[in-house]
């Protein structure tokens, strides 16, 4: 058993920065929770703070339900892997201490120094399972390797945590590793946690539109637009185009009618409809081509949204493109608070 919890937990450095608010955390036993948000949002604080690395300000910290405020971090029973590796310069692999189930047999008689990005962070993992900690804190890990080693370790990652059944709390900044490797994702923007969910949970249902932006790639489309309601229909206009809100939307939105809202639409929602005809007509701005799809930017007059479309289509910059948002699928803000409107 390994739970860490995280009751009203706040962290103010000396000279007053404010870097985590409030942070209310639950890792389960076995669980993979990854903190996810942009530099400066308090997620390496947040992480010091659970291995004794920094005090903590407010709130209570517990270790398997036991209060572990003040219990120093090498009584924590919890191994850190940071990206800088750590690794003792003078020793070798082998007194480092790495473990077979890395594949760096070969290379037990290095030195650091003569290790690859990759094989070094192998190593820093290595010398942290063979601790067998309660809990294993990652701090950006990938972020010093090139961007083909940082897939592979990736997934190394994930298969490790499956073998060895841990608890494993992995601090990035990288949308994509939060989405790839979480059980649970924990979005901080300016010291405050955004929401807590499963990949999938926050990626179709964001709370609000920091983290409908930061999760995806390219980020989901925000077009901002006032509701008006024609023949008992609610319209978004965009540029020379309508967006129809669908019924059960149209009722949730009854109250936003007359005001501007926010209209989010994935890349992958905003369907180009080769036959043309009814639909957002757009000028096709840039194309790039990345072999299994295309991203296409196109203006509607009023916004510059990106759609993917599939590799067979053939686009020239200045084309008229027609797209039609899948409707179901479309998230609402409201302006001022930047909170999803449940419709
Ligand atoms: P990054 O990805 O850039 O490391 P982060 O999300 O991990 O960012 P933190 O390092 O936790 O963010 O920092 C959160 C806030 O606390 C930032 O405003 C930072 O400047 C501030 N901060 C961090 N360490 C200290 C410190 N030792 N003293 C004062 N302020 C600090």
């Amino acid at each position: 058993m390994a739970t860490v919890e995280l009751r009203n937990v706040g962290k103010v450095y000396e000279g007053g920065v404010r870097a985590v608010d409030n942070a209310n955390i639950t890792v389960n036993d076995r669980e993979f929770v990854v903190l996810v948000g942009p530099s400066g949002c308090g997620k390496t604080t947040t992480l010091r703070m659970v291995a004794g690395l920094e005090d903590i300000t407010e709130g209570e910290l517990y270790i398997d339900g036991n209060l572990v405020n003040d219990i120093p971090p090498k009584d924590r029973d919890i191994a850190m892997v940071f990206q800088n590796y750590a690794l003792y310069p003078h020793m070798t692999v082998y007194d480092n201490k790495a473990a077979q189930i890395l594949e760096i047999e070969e290379l037990l008689d290095r030195k650091p120094k003569a290790l690859s990005g990759g094989q070094r962070q192998r190593v820093a993992l290595g010398r942290a399972i063979v601790r067998k900690p309660k809990v294993f804190l990652f701090d950006e890990p990938l972020s010093n390797l090139d961007a083909k080693l940082r897939v592979q370790m990736r997934a190394e990652i994930s298969a490790l945590h499956t073998r060895l059944q841990a608890t494993m709390i992995y601090v990035t900044h990288d949308q994509v590793e939060a989405m790839t490797m979480a059980d649970k994702i924990v979005v901080m923007k300016s010291g405050i946690i955004q929401q807590i969910g499963s990949p999938l949970d926050l990626y179709n249902n964001p709370a609000n539109r920091f983290v409908a932006g930061f999760l995806g790639s390219p980020s989901m489309n925000f077009l901002t637009a006032k509701l008006r309601e024609e023949a008992g229909k609610v319209i978004a206009d965009e540029g020379d185009s309508q967006i129809e809100l669908l019924p059960q939307q149209a009722a949730a939105l009854k109250s936003y009618v007359g005001r501007e809202i926010v209209v989010g639409i994935r890349p992958e929602d905003f369907i180009y409809n080769e036959k043309g005809g009814k639909g957002i007509r757009t000028h096709v701005e840039i194309i790039e081509p990345l072999g299994a799809e295309i991203h296409v930017y196109v203006s509607t007059k009023k916004h510059q949204m990106i759609s993917r479309v599939a590799p067979t289509v053939h686009f020239k910059v200045g084309d008229e493109a027609v797209f039609n948002p899948m409707m179901d699928r479309v998230k609402f803000f409201d302006l001022e608070t930047e909170q999803a409107i449940p419709a």
